[in-house]
């Protein structure tokens, strides 16, 4: 938009504003911050406890906190701890990773609720005076004077506030407005499955090591949440009205026969209203910057639920954005568009790798799974499966990443 058509209660004006406070732009603020950049977050919910998060937490994510000196206290916020990644092909038991043959400071997956994960980067910033993170306020418009973007316009509890910014970092998720807004192109890499989302109450003290299951037409998954259980289960994209016509009795019934461990508390799911529809996408931006505006995180890379890597990637740009341009915010150096394009420079290729990963894994696993073919486990899974060394090559690529990120980044603290 013109930037004189707006006309705003309040103005603001920062070095950097961040849009969106999932795990790209919670990182981000938090290392911006402790860079001494003046920097703002806006996150457009009251607060993070959305029922739907992501959960998991990959060493590459604790390797950070621990550079931050956050490991011991992050610890500290309960969570589940899973080294061994296993899974059933029909009654045929897998073994996919597995996390302990991996040297790095916790070779475990945190089962973490993401809501307690973001409310502790949240905590742990308020001790940088240079940084704010403003909840309830959304963004809706970009301001732009010529070919570049020197802020926006956002809806906050007291009205529209105008914010101007050098530099605004849209982390705004997979259904980023910014991007769209920015003319940014997508390529649309595709999935073929959604996720119906539910939980099931657990006994307590009752667990089993299984994550994943796949039968004849269906797969799910099953992440353990102390008090209750997590439930993903995976459907043809757009599947949906067809699982609703067989019923929920008929749902409940496939559930519990797929994962035992579900049937005493499948009576949880009391009506449709108790599944959420997730929709599934994998995209990404061919470009994610324009003059003022970088887009990280599922904004410039929509993550499927495959391998649990989404969180950890968005965390991973958020460090790597940090390192590049953090020192040059902080010194108050206006950034070129080639400043920017060196974050997608950097972090085109571990996005390339993992989308690829995860298309193969919806095609050749999930995907035959669905359409009821054969439930042998693919050549590859089986070598996997019984080879110790290739299960711990498995878990570097799932844990830490292709082109892990260190934060290199400047402590004004
Ligand atoms: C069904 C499903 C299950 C998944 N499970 C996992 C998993 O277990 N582990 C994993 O690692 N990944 C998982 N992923 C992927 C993961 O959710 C994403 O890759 C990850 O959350 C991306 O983080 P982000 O910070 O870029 O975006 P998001 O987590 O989407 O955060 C974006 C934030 O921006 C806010 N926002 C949006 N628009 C605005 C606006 N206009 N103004 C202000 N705020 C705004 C949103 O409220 C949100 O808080 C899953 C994905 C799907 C679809």
């Amino acid at each position: 938009m013109d930037a004189s058509a707006a006309n705003p209660s309040v103005s603001l004006k920062v070095t950097c504003c961040v849009v969106g406070g999932g795990p790209a732009g919670m990182m981000l603020g938090y290392l911006l911050g402790r860079a001494g950049v003046s920097t703002v977050v806006l996150e457009k919910h009251a607060d993070f406890f959305r029922d739907f998060r992501g959960d998991t937490v990959h060493p590459s994510t604790m390797k950070v906190m621990q550079e931050l000196g956050l490991l011991e206290d992050f610890l500290k916020v309960p969570h589940q701890r899973i080294s061994k990644l296993e899974g059933l092909f029909g009654a045929t038991a897998v073994r996919i990773a597995d996390l302990s043959r991996l040297d790095t400071p916790c070779p475990f997956i945190a089962f973490m609720p993401q809501w307690d994960f973001l409310n502790f980067l949240d905590e742990k910033g308020w001790r940088f005076p240079s940084l704010s993170v403003r909840k309830s306020t959304e963004a809706v418009e970009l301001i732009r004077d010529g070919d570049s973007v020197t802020g926006l316009i956002a809806n906050g509890p007291k009205g529209r506030v105008r914010i101007a910014a050098d530099l605004t970092i849209a982390c705004d998720g997979r259904h980023s407005i910014l991007r769209t807004q920015a003319g940014l192109q997508i390529e649309d890499i595709g999935a073929p499955i959604d996720v119906l989302w539910f939980r099931v109450g657990k006994a307590q003290g009752t667990s089993d090591g299984v994550f994943a299951r796949l039968s004849t037409g269906q797969m799910m998954v099953t992440l353990d949440r102390d008090q209750y259980w997590q439930c993903a289960y995976v459907i043809a994209k757009n599947g949906i009205d067809q699982v609703k016509a067989r019923g929920l009795d008929h749902f409940r019934a496939n559930v519990a026969e797929m994962a035992p461990i579900l049937r005493e508390h499948i009576g949880d799911v009391r009506s449709w209203d108790d599944v959420k529809l997730l929709s599934v996408k994998i995209d990404r931006l061919r470009r994610w910057a324009l003059p003022g505006l970088l887009c990280i995180g599922d904004a410039a890379h929509a993550m499927s639920p495959v391998g649990g890597v989404g969180v950890n990637l968005a965390v991973q740009d958020a460090v790597a954005a940090a390192n590049l341009l953090a020192d040059q915010l902080a010194a108050g150096e206006r950034l070129t568009l080639a400043d920017l394009d060196r974050v997608q420079q950097r972090r085109m290729f571990p996005t390339r790798v993992i989308q690829a990963i995860q298309v193969q894994v919806q095609n050749r696993v999930i995907n035959r799974a669905l359409s009821g073919a054969d439930l042998t486990p693919p050549l590859l899974i089986r070598l996997i499966s019984r080879c110790p060394v290739l299960q711990g090559m498995t878990a570097r690529l799932l844990a830490i990443g292709p082109r892990p990120e260190h934060v290199h980044s400047r402590s004004a603290a």
